[in-house]
């Protein structure tokens, strides 16, 4: 059985097409899946009984299993899921003022081994489907079962979604279609390690918000601590940066993991403020968790201060990321770091 949550706008164009039907079938059906939420083909009672059983016969909606959900006291909600083939995967919902996060996965694992984060070390399973993103946006409504609004979505959970190019370009068209998710552009972040060539292609057709995960000033520290550097180094994947087509009154998010005694120094600080010249950029500081097995330690609370002081006073907005979840162990090392303590 084929999953029509699989299933893009323009995908289902091209189904209605193989079975003869009109275009206007596919947003019908589209809608029913992701907007009305559609648990069976029975329940798009606007399409003919004849017509749905013809696509009962080789397609179904089907979702993700939620295996565990473990809430912390600050209202951080982790949830654990299965998929089909048995692969696990972690979502966390924060919420912090009036913003209630969903942070997804993109993938089973993580092929970037970055060395700072648990599922970087565990290694990569598989991309997932539409169906599986998508999913855990359904399993997120449900959890909250209409009680509360997940107002942004953030795809920094385990996995690279540039890695998994076209899933997740799919994906976020459907979190900002208007017969889709319908969120708005501005609630959407997607957040890389710095893959330079999708990057590009990510600012020529995606329309979400980026974000970009740096943690280091130099490459000799950033090689150590995140191999995708050796790759695409930090001066090219500034310059993508600095390339990159923005809309007016957006900016590019940069994360940096603060790690005590490696990347915390004042001239880091110094080196990061002449990085980001020229991009039009917010500065996420993430105070590094310890987490068992880790090399790693956290930085002194007042060498977070000092970033924080130095970048700033070089004219950018800063911003420390407060601890949320801490009781209940998020998924990746961006995510720990930006939403733990
Ligand atoms: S930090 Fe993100 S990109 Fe890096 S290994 Fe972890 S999941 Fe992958």
């Amino acid at each position: 059985m084929k999953n029509l949550r699989d299933f893009s706008h323009k995908d289902l164009l091209e189904l209605m097409k193989e079975f003869g039907e009109k275009p206007y079938r596919a947003e019908q059906i589209f809608r029913w899946v992701f907007q009305r939420r559609a648990a069976s083909i029975d329940q798009m009672t606007d399409i003919s009984k004849a017509f749905r059983e013809r696509l009962k016969e080789e397609y179904s909606i089907a979702g993700n299993r939620v295996l565990d959900v473990r809430r912390s006291s600050d209202g951080t909600r982790k949830f654990l899921s299965e998929l089909e083939d048995s692969s696990r995967i972690e979502s966390v919902l924060i919420a912090e003022g009036d913003r209630l996060t969903l942070c997804v996965s993109s993938q089973a694992g993580c092929a970037m081994g970055c060395k700072f984060c648990m599922t970087g070390m565990g290694g990569f399973t598989r991309n997932l489907t539409l169906a599986e993103l998508a999913g855990q946006v359904f399993s997120a409504f449900e959890l909250l079962e209409g009680e509360e609004r997940v107002t942004n979505v953030v795809l920094m959970g385990m996995g690279e979604p540039l890695a998994n190019y076209d899933n997740v370009l799919k994906f976020t068209n459907v979190l900002t279609s208007g017969m889709g998710f319908n969120f708005s552009r501005n609630k959407v972040t997607l957040s890389t390690a710095g893959l330079v060539p999708a990057i590009r292609r990510f600012g020529q057709e995606g329309d979400v918000n980026l974000a970009v995960s740096l943690n280091a000033t130099t490459d000799e520290v950033r090689d150590r601590i995140m191999p995708v550097n050796r790759k695409y180094p930090i001066e090219e994947l500034m310059a993508e940066l600095r390339r990159y087509p923005l809309k007016s009154r957006k900016y590019i998010t940069i994360e940096y993991v603060l790690i005590g005694g490696l990347n915390d120094t004042d001239e880091d600080a110094r080196r990061l403020a002449r990085l980001l010249r020229a991009i039009p950029c917010k500065v996420n500081l993430i105070p590094f968790n310890e987490f068992p097995g880790s090399p790693f330690k956290g930085p002194a609370p007042e060498r977070v201060e000092r970033f924080h002081y130095i970048v700033k006073q070089s004219g950018y907005t800063v911003i420390v990321r407060l601890s949320k979840g801490g009781e209940i162990q998020a998924a990746c090392g961006q995510l720990r770091g930006a939403y733990e303590g």
